[in-house]
């Protein structure tokens, strides 16, 4: 069996077709997800179950994904939780700020479907660590 296929992910974007997508790429990579469009709702979700990875937009109504990463990363059950920023923003200077903010790693978008697959099958087996 695939070690993929146990992983489990919280993917957090307030985007409804990105959301959809998300779900659609991860369905295809045989994942087990959960997923929410807030802030508020991903940390609620994370005190009561775990997961391997957190697929996290940044800009998200409420409480956004850099505090979103900064209580799970402050919270011992969850602090090594990967955490991969999903961002638009695919600019110099976003590693640093990414690594800084506690974040384990980022996905552009938008994204195909190969690089998504192989930026989560990456990140989940830790060779592609930011
Ligand atoms: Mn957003």
């Amino acid at each position: 069996m695939r070690m993929s296929s146990k992983a489990k992910i919280l993917v957090v974007e307030d985007n409804p077709v990105n959301l959809e997508l998300f779900a659609d790429l991860l369905n295809v990579g045989g994942y087990e997800y959960v997923n929410t469009s807030k802030g508020e709702e991903a940390l609620e979700i994370s005190r009561k179950e775990s997961f391997d990875l957190v697929l996290l937009d940044i800009q998200l109504p409420g409480i956004d994904g850099l505090t979103v990463a900064k209580t799970l990363k402050s919270n011992a059950s969850t602090k090594h939780t990967k955490i991969i920023a999903l961002t638009a923003y695919a600019m110099k200077g976003d590693r640093e700020m990414f690594l800084e903010k506690g974040f384990d790693g980022y996905i552009a978008k938008p994204v195909t479907m190969k690089e998504f697959l192989e930026a989560v099958e990456g990140y989940l087996k830790g060779s592609n660590e930011l």
